[in-house]
């Protein structure tokens, strides 16, 4: 049978649509973005190495782009690093957000490796605001609305087309107009309700907000992620409820969406 990445010109694939916590199958935030022969990941979290080589040799993947510095977000870097160590690639772009770098050299201090632990394998760069050059695309990234500095990096394609990803955020009147009317918006959804936001700063969206931010935004796909699986079902009722019309994926890991 066919790979039907080679039918695709441009796709992501799942990698990790997990919560903060992975379950059995599940790594937490990870997306493959392909277009012609690139792959550029977004996110890699817990568990997100092992289910990426099923779908892409590491050889084959282009730049790898962090959202914030949050463990579910990067911690599988490491994973990453030691992977290119073994197969002798000391080229892989890494663009981290801004402030990231500082981080990387502590935790390779922190367990004794060195603060190039990292460095001596992938290849970083920053990223903020303004638009960088990125294989093919430009690579920017507006503040989320969450308690770590994290930003919502967006991929404009030199030849046409975006891609923006919430990262993690709560919702604030500057995300709608940052995320612009993507043709890919990749979402998180890690609260289901109010229940699960009551006491809580609200900085991740729920099902009513993630509805009325589609609605705003209204992009040619949303893939919604970061989302607890056990919940699944209420969020894609609760979102299509004001967005019938809308293309809404429900991402869970493997599943290859065309944009
Ligand atoms: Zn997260």
């Amino acid at each position: 049978m066919a790979d039907p990445e080679k039918l695709l010109r441009r796709f992501v694939r799942v990698i990790g649509c997990a919560p903060p916590y992975p379950s059995a199958g599940w790594p937490t935030s990870s997306h493959l973005i392909g277009f012609d022969d690139q792959r550029i990941l977004l996110d890699c979290g817990h568990g997100a190495v092992q289910e990426l080589l099923k779908h892409c040799s590491i050889e084959d993947l282009t730049a790898v782009v962090i959202s914030h510095m949050h463990p579910d977000h990067w911690f599988d870097l490491a994973a990453l690093r030691n992977v290119c160590f073994h197969r002798g690639i000391t080229d892989l772009t890494v663009a981290l957000p801004i402030g990231g770098l500082d981080i990387v050299r502590r935790v390779g201090e922190a367990i004794n490796q060195g603060e190039t632990y990292f460095e001596d394998v992938l290849s970083f760069i920053e990223y903020d605001s303004n638009s960088m050059p990125l294989f093919g695309t430009m690579l920017s990234g507006d503040l989320a609305n969450h308690e770590w500095p994290a930003r919502m990096p967006r991929l404009d394609f030199l030849d046409g087309g975006v891609v923006a990803y919430t990262g993690d955020t709560g919702l604030a009147s500057h995300v709608g107009p940052s995320l612009g009317s993507p043709d890919l918006l990749i979402v998180e959804c890690n609260d289901v309700g109010p229940r699960f936001t009551s006491g809580r700063t609200m900085k991740h969206v729920n099902g009513g907000e993630l509805g009325a931010l589609l609605a705003q935004v209204t992009p040619k796909v949303s893939l919604v992620t970061h989302y607890d699986v056990e919940f699944k079902d209420e969020i894609f009722r609760t979102v299509l409820e004001r967005n019938s019309g809308l293309n809404v994926v429900m991402a869970s890991p493997g599943v290859i969406v065309e944009w």
